[in-house]
């Protein structure tokens, strides 16, 4: 067996494995990467990436096969033909070239990679699995990078036609109907994307509302849009079984119904990689069913830290990459703490919703009294430009001190203005800031502003 000696050892090589590494070898930390799939993990294989790729081509299908809007700019075209095969081979080829990217990177950083799935010994030792042999690895710290996998619902199993998130972005067929369960994140993005490609989609979700994350304000130009598409949502639903095409939903007023479906896409969640690695060898403390982290990222046992989706919500790639270039400066002896005011999150749905911060019921529990400042799309000239003029920005603050609590917005193509949002926030930028702040024109950013000039009760253009 290979014996192999470094100060930080990482296992899983997505976002928050892989830029720990890059960030610690930075540091000179001579580092170690286990990586038992493929470089990038979730994100730049089977998530962000691919299914950023995929919503882009349904958004080009659609506005080519619907051309109501390039109608109305004077543009014809004949009828569009869609080779799907080769649309998964674009997306597959932009996942290629982020993913030898990132090697490229652990490489200029000196990061030594081990391809091969990592056994856990000890808090000090791990033993690499890789078709080229077995290595025993020991380092002085190790980083828990294992991410998450789907969750699965025990009366719908994956496989056959019962789908996760990624075998529906590995299908080279676009299906003539898709059953969707759960309208989160990935049900919504993707089934969104399907109706566009041309299925016939169902959702299914089980409590009384689309994306029960965000408040209704903000999804109801998504549920508006659903209904455009021809997408069927039933919310407050079951779903029971799934044969032959046939997914049996008890119903919101408990009456059963059959829905036709070529394919099910179950997105339910996602829950943390922790089990077939030997991780309960550590007996670390865990928060449910994640493993448990302080400010710092530290676990439980010393010099054993965790990152990413293993430690559970928000699971977001963002999060991911944000702890473990943290984690890598700590152990290079840096003074770090988690402290970021807001982690965005966006859902990249048509229209997009972005948000950082504390939504209006959230601030006033939080802070007594607010101002809520909103300014419409409808109002701004950069989005009437874009034929896309749905959607608002939304700014919470407080109402002592106008000192900025929360942002967000709903609209096309608002998932680019987050990092103004998150600037913002992380500025500790009052309603004065944002209201004084000059803003291209004419842009979406605009909007922004100007829902500030709103809160402060003296919008110029509504
Ligand atoms: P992961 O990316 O899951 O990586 C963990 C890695 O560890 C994997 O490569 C795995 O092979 C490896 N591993 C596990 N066990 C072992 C072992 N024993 N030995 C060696 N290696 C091991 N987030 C966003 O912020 N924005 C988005 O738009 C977005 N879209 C998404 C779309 C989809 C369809 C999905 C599924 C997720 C999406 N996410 C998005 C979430 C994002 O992908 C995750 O939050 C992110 O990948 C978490 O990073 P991580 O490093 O914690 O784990
Ligand atoms: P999610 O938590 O976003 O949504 C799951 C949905 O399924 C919820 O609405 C929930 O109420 C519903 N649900 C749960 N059990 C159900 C059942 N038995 N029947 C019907 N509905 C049920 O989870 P997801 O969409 O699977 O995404 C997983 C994670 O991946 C997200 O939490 C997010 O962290 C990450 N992600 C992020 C992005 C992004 O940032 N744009 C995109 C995709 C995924």
């Amino acid at each position: 067996m290979n014996e192999l000696r470094c100060k930080v050892l990482i296992i899983g090589g997505g976002p928050g494995g892989y830029v720990a590494a890059i960030r610690a070898g930075q540091l000179g930390l001579d580092t170690i990467l286990v990586e038992a799939g493929r470089l990038g993990g979730t994100c730049l294989n089977v998530g962000c990436i691919p299914s950023k790729a995929l919503i882009h081509a349904a958004d080009a299908a659609h506005s080519l096969r619907e051309p109501q809007a390039l109608n109305a700019i004077g543009l014809s075209i004949g009828r569009p033909e869609l080779d799907f095969a080769k649309t998964i081979g674009w997306k597959d080829s932009i996942v290629a070239r982020l993913t030898g990217g990132v090697g490229a990177l652990l490489k200029k950083a000196k990061v030594r990679t081990v391809l091969g799935s990592a056994q856990i010994v000890d808090g000090k030792t791990v033993i690499a699995h890789a078709d080229t042999g077995e290595s025993r690895i020991e380092a002085e710290h190790l980083i828990i990078a294992t991410g998450s996998e789907p969750a699965e619902l025990p009366a719908l199993p994956f496989g056959s036609d019962v789908l996760s998130s990624t075998e529906s972005l590995a299908l080279t067929e676009v299906p003539g109907s898709l059953a969707v369960v759960g309208a989160g994140y990935i049900g919504l993005e993707l089934g969104i994307a399907f109706a566009k490609l041309g299925s016939r989609v169902t959702i299914v979700e089980a409590l009384a509302k689309i994306l029960p994350l965000y408040d209704q304000e903000l999804t109801q130009p998504v549920a508006r849009r659903l209904a455009d598409l021809g997408v069927e949502t039933l919310t407050g639903a079951k779903a029971i079984s799934f044969a032959k095409g046939a997914l049996k939903v008890a119903e919101a007023d408990g009456k059963e119904r059959t829905i036709a479906a070529d394919k099910l896409l179950v997105a339910v969640g996602r829950r943390a990689r922790t089990g077939g690695f030997d991780l309960e060898k550590l007996d670390l403390t865990m928060s449910g069913p994640f493993v448990r982290i302080d400010d710092q990222c530290a676990t439980s046992m010393r010099n054993v830290w965790a990152i990413g989706d293993v430690t559970g919500e928000p699971m977001l790639a963002h999060r991911a990459m944000a702890q473990g270039e943290m984690v890598a400066e700590i152990i290079a002896g840096e003074k770090r703490a988690f402290d970021s005011v807001a982690i965005p999150a966006i859902c990249f749905t048509d229209p997009e919703i972005v948000a950082v911060g504390l939504a209006p019921e959230a601030a006033k529990a939080a802070h007594g009294e607010i101002r809520v400042g909103r300014f419409p799309f409808r109002a701004n000239g950069r989005a009437m430009t874009l034929q896309d003029d749905e959607g608002f920005v939304r700014v919470v603050a407080r109402a002592d001190n106008n000192v900025v609590l929360g942002i967000h917005a709903v609209g096309a193509g608002v998932s680019e203005l987050s990092s103004a949002f998150s600037l913002a926030l992380e500025m500790g930028a009052r309603l004065e800031d944002i209201a004084l702040t000059i803003q291209a024109h004419p842009t979406l950013g605009e909007a922004f502003h100007e829902a500030a000039l709103t809160a402060l009760g003296h919008s110029l253009h509504i």
